[in-house]
């Protein structure tokens, strides 16, 4: 089972993987818990330039990074994993690129999509949580948070409110690969029903 997270920084994407995981672990299954970009070495080197790089990523430069540390972390790291049949909880992947470079760098939803269809040979989550907020409140959860800098947090905020207005028409186009909840609820509240989903797709 293949569980992607997904949402705008700061909405709690990190705390809700961390939760998932204790519960599928205290229900006996393997877990791999990863997250993009930067899961893996080379992942770790592409991140340090999409994210820390002080001067300017062409945006067409920028996707083909994205996708560069998503082919790579698939290949190594995910597929061995579900062929493995352990469940992967992933911060982060394919909606996070149609929203960011697609539609908040304008590059376009098909061609964002199809640059990662074709770097992942094809691989789609079972389950993708969008946890949905405002960029405000975003803002000021990462704030109390100290987070270090990040290239996106020079970006105005016309280009998040693309990026948010991005996931949540993903999330309508394909309604039974998305569970789309509203992260100003409790953590808790948040995680019950993550939970149920999972379950349920367990189940089956
Ligand atoms: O905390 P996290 O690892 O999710 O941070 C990743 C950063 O990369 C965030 O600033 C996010 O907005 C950005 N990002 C992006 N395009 C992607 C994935 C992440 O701009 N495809
Ligand atoms: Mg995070």
């Amino acid at each position: 089972l293949f569980v992607t997270l997904e949402g705008g920084d700061g909405v709690g994407k990190t705390t809700q993987a961390a939760l998932l995981h204790e519960w599928l672990a205290g229900e006996g299954r393997t877990v791999v818990r990863t997250r993009e970009p930067g899961g893996t070495e080379v992942g770790v080197l592409i991140r340090d330039i999409v994210l820390h790089h002080r001067g300017e990523v062409a945006p067409r430069a920028e996707a083909l990074l994205y996708a560069a540390d998503r082919a790579h972390h698939v290949e190594t790291v995910v597929r061995p994993a579900l062929d493995r049949g352990d469940v992967v909880i992933q911060d982060r992947y394919l909606d996070s690129s149609v929203s960011y470079q697609g539609a908040g760098r304008v590059l376009g939803r098909d061609e964002v999509r199809e640059l990662s269809l074709w770097a992942t040979d094809g691989l789609l989550p079972d389950l993708t949580v969008l946890l949905d907020l405002d960029h405000a409140r975003a803002r000021e959860r990462l704030d109390a948070a100290d987070k270090p800098f990040d290239r996106l947090e020079a970006e105005e905020s016309a280009f998040h409110d693309r990026v948010r207005a991005e996931f949540l028409a993903l999330a309508q186009a394909e309604p039974d690969r998305f569970l789309v909840l509203d992260a100003a609820q409790p953590a808790a509240e948040l995680a019950a029903r993550i939970r149920s989903r999972v379950a349920r797709l367990l189940g089956e």
